[in-house]
């Protein structure tokens, strides 16, 4: 198990606005952002937690990772040729999670969560890069409990991910609450496995409005899962 807590974070005013997809420039935001960014760089800390893991007793819908039981037909089918997968939790951070800003500033307040969501971004993406130059990693897939194949891997689940850590709050700050929310809420977790076809659970997900889309539905693929036991 390993910690990356130097993950490096900077930003530029242009960045946050691009990410904001604003469509005329806005000075007054300008100068908010620039704000938060001077509160922000001194204190950033986005980190990251993965172990490197193994995969054993694949049956049907489940397969154990690390001794830990996981339900999920899509994730056993992907590692059905995987012997060694990365779970990981990575965040924002606490120290930018706790800049308070007025409940009445919307303005600052969507800055500052746009600031925090790329702060994890930078977490997640520092990650897959470290794993990717550190165990000779081609092609990289992810998938997650409760993601839009819920159904199929329950959000319940993010229990047994953490559990493989020991205590994720001690080690960079993540709680996870009894209602399987993550804090800070600009956290993710999951599971990067290598795959030769990159695998997005977007292509499993049937639901029309979502500016997260990153992959087509695809509705053969998802007899094909069905099919293979
Ligand atoms: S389409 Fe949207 S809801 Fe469905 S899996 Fe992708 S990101 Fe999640």
């Amino acid at each position: 198990m390993e910690v990356l807590n130097s993950i490096p974070f900077r930003l530029t005013p242009e960045e946050v606005l691009k990410r904001l997809r604003l469509r005329k420039e806005n000075k007054d935001m300008k100068r908010i952002i620039q704000e938060l960014i001077d509160i922000v760089h001194p204190i950033a800390k986005p980190k990251a937690i993965y172990k490197v893991s193994y995969v054993d007793n694949k049956n049907g819908d489940s397969l154990y990772i690390d001794g830990v039981r996981f339900t999920s037909r899509v994730l056993r089918v992907n590692l059905d040729k995987v012997g060694r997968v990365f779970p990981y939790v990575a965040t924002c951070g606490r120290e930018i999670d706790e800049i308070a800003v007025p409940s009445d500033d919307y303005m600052k307040y969507y800055c500052l969560d746009t600031i925090k969501e790329m702060a994890l971004r930078s977490a997640r993406s520092y990650l897959q890069d470290y794993l990717t130059r550190n165990y000779a990693l081609g092609q990289m897939s992810r998938m997650y409990p409760g993601e839009g194949t819920a159904e199929d891997w329950p959000i319940t689940q993010q229990k047994e991910l953490f559990s493989i850590f020991g205590n994720v709050e001690d080690l960079i700050g993540v709680q996870l609450t009894e209602s399987l929310l993550m804090l800070p809420l600009k956290s993710s977790s999951g599971i990067y496995f290598p795959t030769e076809i990159k695998f997005e659970s977007c292509q499993l997900c049937p639901r029309e409005v979502c500016s997260e889309r990153k992959a087509p539905y695809d509705p053969d693929l998802v007899l094909k899962y069905r099919e293979k036991i």
